[in-house]
């Protein structure tokens, strides 16, 4: 899920579209693939506190942090770009915010904020 709901500067890629070293085997180069993509942990490789039922690939979302800016984001599959509105994604969205965190939702190109008030808005 990751190597098509996210863009990759560093391979041109952009968000939606598997990247072109894909396939239905997975990665194609895998045991040469670029450092961004062996470095990417997604946060449920990382964050032991998610539950089951937030899985990415039963969700259509994964979870991630931007460090660049500070957020922490909810990406979309693209296949489900409204899957970050789910009632047990958007519950985990607003949770994170009411920790102070940044919150996005992202499908494609699109983006919305997600507010610990429990409201949403668009961003692009
Ligand atoms: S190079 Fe391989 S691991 Fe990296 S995004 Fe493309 S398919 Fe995924």
């Amino acid at each position: 899920m990751c190597c098509s709901a996210l863009e990759i500067v560093e391979l041109k890629k952009p968000a939606g579209p598997l990247c072109v070293n894909g396939g239905a085997g997975g990665c194609r180069i895998y045991a040469e693939r670029p450092g961004v993509c062996r470095d990417f942990e997604c946060e449920w490789l990382t964050n032991r506190k998610l539950p089951p039922h937030l899985r990415p690939d039963r969700i259509g979302v994964l979870f991630m942090e931007d460090g660049d800016v500070d957020e922490y984001r909810a990406v979309c599959s693209p296949s489900r770009p409204h899957a970050w509105r789910q009632p047990a994604v958007f519950a985990h969205l607003v949770a994170v915010a009411k920790t102070g965190r940044v919150v996005v939702a992202k499908a494609g190109a699109q983006a919305w904020r997600v507010f610990a008030s429990g409201e949403s808005a668009s961003t692009v």
